[in-house]
């Protein structure tokens, strides 16, 4: 039977939540968190893989929707090139217990069920495709093709897809029949993901805080409030936890990767790898390089009008270090520097731009490291959470599998970073009155230009919150 239901609205903003009116109940007669975060960078399938393995980009190699693995660019939406990545990695797509695997050791079943890409809906449990759980990408109506993990899940479906229905978001639709219908009453897990990724699909081509931003919003809101009230209807106890992967800001400007191309010094522009992600941008090392060559690059990468925060190992002024967003291990991977997007010109306005490679143009984004882009919702409802409680302490990602461990009474793997949100919980609202200490990284490139990134302390653990660039 269903004891946690954790559902992803993939680039909900959490201010939005007030224009969902069965979203605000939900919160309102649960806990729902003013300052959750997103993992940096704020992109679709770093979350999905850190809300796997409970661990931080920089570990599980999910570094961006794209990544650049031992000479092959991976789109990470895709299940082929995820299988590329398994097969480069050592046959594990994740180096880390993801909470699907850590449930079948137990004995539980975790089944995702995503209408996002279906390498989205894969990295939420990866191990499918070993038999723990399933993985099914409920998209038979879009541009990709209907996928199911397990093989014996994949037949099982593939002979009786429904036709689809009326309206929009068919595939938000189709999900929750599929859920009610077969996942719950044939696969019986015990925690059920559902992401739903049309929200997304709608902002990027139309910007937020328009009317066809807000269509999207009450359509979903109406489904979300159908979908739970008819898992409640089967499973009365179960909480339910619904978050983002990610905010969302309108694009000021596109900047092209191949003119980003251009300002690294030429003896080593075949050393490098760019690699554009909406409001981010991940460069790679495609040789060994020596630190004064890193240097030289990141110091290009910094001199130009559209960077904002900077985060690598080097010695270059203005540049923050990666601690806290990457661990170590991340340079082994290649990864020299994620940039961020944002930043104030010299009159004070912000922009956010977004990388491309080639003509693609889009409305809006996230992937940088603007509040817009990192602030998510966060809300728990259900028996196992208190009732009317806004907490204002920080929360992630990563504190979202530790949290359904703890629910389900299993001990908590070592390898997840995060901590338990013991504070929205009944038993034992542990860290209720703590307080978050603030941290704030200052990186100067002169006095007029100057990079601030703000942390949060609490519990152990340190929150990446966002990061600004000033130049005046
Ligand atoms: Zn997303």
């Amino acid at each position: 039977m269903v004891s946690t239901l954790l559902v992803v609205v993939d680039g909900l903003r959490a201010t939005d939540v007030q224009k969902m009116p069965f979203l605000t109940e939900l919160a309102q007669r649960g806990v729902s968190y003013r300052q959750a975060r997103s993992v940096a960078p704020s992109l679709t399938r770093p979350a999905a893989a850190s809300l796997a393995g409970g661990a931080p980009p920089g570990v599980t190699g999910i570094a961006g929707n794209r990544l650049w693995a031992d000479g092959h660019l991976i789109d990470t939406g895709r299940p082929d090139h995820l299988e590329l990545l398994r097969s480069l990695r050592g046959d594990r797509l994740l180096p880390v217990p993801t909470l699907g695997e850590h449930l079948a050791d137990h004995g539980r079943k975790l089944v995702a069920v995503g209408t996002g890409s279906n390498g989205c809906t894969l990295l939420l449990n990866p191990g499918a495709v070993d038999g723990h759980g399933a993985a099914i990408g409920a998209r038979p109506f879009g541009h990709d093709a209907f996928y199911a993990r397990p093989e014996s899940v994949r037949r099982r479906l593939a002979g009786s897809l429904p036709q689809a229905g009326d309206g929009p978001f068919p595939e938000l639709a189709w999900a929750t029949d599929l859920i009610v219908d077969y996942v719950i009453p044939e696969l019986a897990p015990d925690v059920l993901v559902l992401w739903s990724g049309e929200l997304d699909d709608v902002q990027h081509g139309n910007g937020v805080d328009g009317p066809a931003g807000d269509d999207a919003l009450s359509e979903i809101d109406r489904r979300l409030r159908r979908l739970i009230d008819r898992v409640r209807e089967q499973a009365p106890h179960t909480d339910v936890i619904v978050t983002a992967d990610h905010g969302f800001s309108n694009a000021t400007h596109t900047v092209d990767v191949a003119d980003i191309e251009s300002l690294i010094p030429p003896s080593l522009a075949d050393a490098v790898q760019l690699v554009e992600n909406n409001g981010g941008l991940l460069v790679y090392a495609r040789r060994r390089l020596r630190t004064t060559q890193i240097d030289a690059i990141l110091d290009a990468i910094m001199s130009a009008e559209w960077s904002g925060p900077v985060f690598a190992d080097g010695d270059v002024p203005g540049v923050l270090p990666p601690a806290g967003l990457w661990s170590a291990r991340t340079a082994a991977d290649g990864l020299l520097a994620y940039v961020s997007l944002t930043y104030h010109d010299r009159l004070g306005n912000p922009r956010i731009g977004h990388s491309v490679r080639g003509g693609a143009r889009f409305a809006g984004g996230h992937g940088s490291t603007s509040a817009a882009d990192m602030r998510i919702p966060l809300v728990l409802n259900g028996p196992s959470f208190r009732t009317a409680h806004e907490s204002p302490l920080p929360a992630d990602h990563l504190d979202i599998p530790p949290t359904i461990c703890r629910l389900m009474g299993l001990p908590v793997p070592p390898s997840m970073s995060g901590r338990v949100l013991s504070e929205a919980g009944l038993l034992a609202p542990g860290n209720a009155s703590a307080l978050p200490e603030d941290r704030r990284v200052v990186a100067e490139r002169g006095a007029a230009d100057v990079t601030t990134a703000h942390f949060q302390h609490l519990a152990g653990r340190q929150y990446f919150l966002s990061a600004d660039r000033h130049r005046s």
